[in-house]
C-alpha cells in the first residue's frame, strides 16, 4: 500500500472487532481555562509515532482502544463503561480507559515494568529491582486490562497488545474468551537466556505471552532469543524452530520479527516544509553561527541511548582535533522521561555534568561546544533540526529498535546528511550498511567516526543517504502494519480452517 496515507489499502484485512491494548492511549483529557477563567476541556491528540499511524486504523474499523487513562479530565468525560468515542468530530472508535491508583501506577508502571522488565529487557540484569509488590501490582494490572477486554469484546476478536506493560495479560484474555486471536508487539529488546534467566519471574512472563497467536518483535536475533528462553525455560514447550512456532499448553504461538518502521512521508514533507530561512530561525534560536557545522542527537533521556558515551566521543573529538573547536556544534535534544526512578534521575545529573564539562573545557566567547534543548520541540521544527544537520549521532548501547535514526533519514531530503549508528540499535540491521557503524564504548573509533562524517565528500554522502531513504521510506509504518494485519490474518485463517 502506498506510504503515507494514513490509513490502510483497504485490502488490510483488519478483524471486525479489532482491540488496541497499550499503556498510554491515543487522547487524553485534560482542563484549560478561558479568558473569563472559566474552565474547560480540551482533548490532546496523538503526536506521531504508532499511536498516530494506528488511530486512522480504529478509526476505519470501529474498534476498541483500551489504555490507562492518565489525563486529569479523562474520568468527566468518559460514560459508565468508562468509554469515550474518539475522536472528538466523529465518535469512530471507542476508547475504554483503565483507571489506575497511585500504588498501580508505582508498582505496575513505574515498578515491575520500568525498573525491571525495561532494564532486564536491555541487558541490565544489575539494575533490575525485584521488589514484591511491583511484580503483585503488575500481575493485578494486567488482571484489570484483562477484565476490561473480555468485557469489551464481542464476536471473533482480534486482541492486539502493544509492548512490555502486558507480558501477562494474553493468556488472561486466552483463558476469558473463547478463542479469541490475540497478538502482541513487544517493542523493545528480547534478552538472550543467559540475561533472562536472572528474573524470578521469567516462567510466568513467557507463559503469559504464549497465551498470544502472534507474537512479534523487531529484529530476528530477539525472536531467536525468545525462542531459546522458552526452550529452556519451559519444559513442557515444543519448539518449532524453523517454523518459529512454539506449542504449549496446547496453544501455539508463532513468533516473528517486523522492524517498525516510522510515517517516513510525513517526515519528509515536514522537512521539504523547513526552507533556508527555517534554518536560519534555528540558528539564531539556538545561538549557532552561520558557518558552524550542526552535528545533532535526539534522545529521550534514557539510559539505553548512550548519551554521555556520546559526549565522551565528541570530547575526545575537540581534544585531538582542534579545528573543530568553534567549527562545529553538537545539539542534543533530549526529553526528560521517568524522573521518579533514581536511575534516570542520575543519567540526568551525568549528561548535565558531562555537557557542563565539556563547555567549560572548550567553549569561547562566541562558540559552545554542546547545545542542550530540553523544551518540547514540534515536529516541524524536529525536522529542520534534522534536516540541516550535517550528522546524527544515534549511540545506543541496547536499543530495540531507534526510531529516530529513522526520522532523521526520512529528512534528509538533500540526501547529504550522514548518520553514525551503534551497532547495538535494531535499526542497525536494516541500515547499518550505509551508515557509519560505532561501538558506542570504543570512544576513540567513535570520534574517527566523527571525522570521517564530517569528511564524507558529496558523492559518497548523496550514495548512502540515498539508500539509506530508500529502505526507510519502503519500510515505513504503513507497510509495517500491512505486514503484522496480514500475518494476523492468515494465521486466523490456518486456524479456522484447522478446526480452531
Ligand atoms: N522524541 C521527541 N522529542 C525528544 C526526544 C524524542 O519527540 O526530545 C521522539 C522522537 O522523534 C521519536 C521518539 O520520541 O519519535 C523516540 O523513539 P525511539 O524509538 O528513538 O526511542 P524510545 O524513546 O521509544 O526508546
Amino acid at each position: 500500500m502506498a506510504a503515507n496515507d494514513g490509513g490502510t489499502d483497504g485490502s488490510m484485512p483488519v478483524a471486525d472487532d479489532l482491540i488496541v491494548v497499550s499503556n498510554r492511549q491515543p487522547y487524553t483529557h485534560s482542563y484549560e481555562h478561558d479568558d473569563e477563567g472559566e474552565r474547560r476541556i480540551t482533548v490532546n491528540r496523538p503526536a506521531g509515532g504508532l499511536t498516530a499511524g494506528l488511530d486512522p486504523v480504529m478509526q476505519e474499523t470501529d474498534g476498541t482502544w483500551v489504555a490507562w487513562g492518565d489525563g486529569e479530565a479523562d474520568a468527566d468525560v468518559t460514560d459508565e463503561n468508562d468509554e469515550v468515542r474518539m475522536p472528538p468530530e466523529t465518535g469512530a472508535y471507542i476508547l475504554r480507559r483503565i483507571w489506575l491508583s497511585e500504588e498501580e501506577v508505582e508498582g505496575y508502571y513505574y515498578g515491575y515494568s520500568n525498573r525491571v522488565l525495561w532494564p532486564l529487557c536491555h541487558g541490565g540484569t544489575m539494575k533490575a529491582e525485584y521488589v514484591e509488590r511491583y511484580w503483585q501490582r503488575y500481575q493485578q494490572v494486567n488482571d484489570r486490562f484483562a477484565d476490561a477486554i473480555a468485557a469489551s469484546a464481542s464476536n471473533d476478536p482480534l486482541v492486539w497488545f502493544q509492548d512490555y506493560h502486558f507480558a501477562l495479560a494474553p493468556r488472561m484474555v486466552r483463558d476469558a474468551l473463547e478463542d479469541p486471536f490475540v497478538m502482541h508487539f513487544w517493542h523493545i529488546t528480547w534478552p538472550g537466556w543467559d540475561t533472562f534467566r536472572a528474573c524470578p519471574q521469567g516462567e510466568q512472563l513467557l507463559e503469559g505471552l504464549l497465551g498470544n497467536d502472534l507474537l512479534g518483535f523487531h529484529v530476528e536475533r530477539y525472536s531467536e532469543n525468545f525462542l531459546d528462553c522458552v526452550d529452556r525455560a519451559l519444559d513442557d514447550a515444543f519448539i518449532d524452530e524453523d517454523g518459529h512456532r512454539i506449542n504449549y499448553d496446547g496453544h501455539t504461538t508463532t513468533v516473528r520479527a517486523f522492524p517498525l518502521g516510522i510515517d517516513a512521508g510525513s517526515i519528509r514533507e515536514s522537512s521539504e516544509a523547513a526552507d533556508p530561512s527555517t534554518e536560519a530561525d534555528l540558528r539564531s534560536v539556538y545561538d549557532i553561527g552561520s558557518e558552524t557545522t550542526m552535528i545533532v542527537g535526539v534522545d529521550r533521556l534514557d539510559y539505553t541511548k548512550g548519551i554521555v558515551e556520546r559526549l565522551e566521543a565528541l570530547e575526545r573529538l575537540w581534544e585531538t582535533e582542534p579545528d573543530y573547536r568553534g567549527t562545529v556544534t553538537y545539539v542534543q535534544k533530549a526529553s526528560e522521561s521517568r524522573s521518579l526512578i533514581p536511575d534516570y534521575q542520575d543519567l540526568q545529573r551525568d549528561v548535565r555534568e558531562s555537557i557542563e564539562r565539556i563547555n567549560d573545557r572548550f567553549g569561547t566567547d562566541d562558540w559552545e561546544p554542546v547545545v542542550y534543548i530540553a523544551d518540547f520541540v514540534p515536529q516541524e521544527e524536529l525536522c529542520a533540526l534534522y534536516r540541516y544537520s550535517d550528522v546524527m549521532l544515534v549511540s545506543a548501547v541496547r536499543d530495540g529498535m531507534n526510531l529516530v535514526a529513522k526520522e532523521y533519514v526520512a529528512a534528509q531530503v538533500d540526501d547529504d546528511g550522514v548518520l553514525i549508528l551503534s551497532d547495538q540499535a535494531g535499526a542497525h540491521e536494516e541500515l547499518g550498511e550505509h551508515a557509519l557503524t560505532i561501538n558506542p564504548y570504543d570512544t576513540e573509533s567513535f570520534a574517527d567516526a566523527i571525522v570521517r562524517a564530517l569528511t564524507m565528500d558529496p558523492g559518497e554522502r548523496r550514495n548512502r543517504m540515498a539508500a539509506l531513504r530508500e529502505q526507510v521510506e519502503s519500510h515505513d509504518l504503513y507497510a509495517w502494519m500491512d505486514e503484522v494485519f496480514a500475518t494476523a490474518r492468515d494465521l486466523r485463517e490456518q486456524r479456522d480452517h484447522d478446526g480452531g
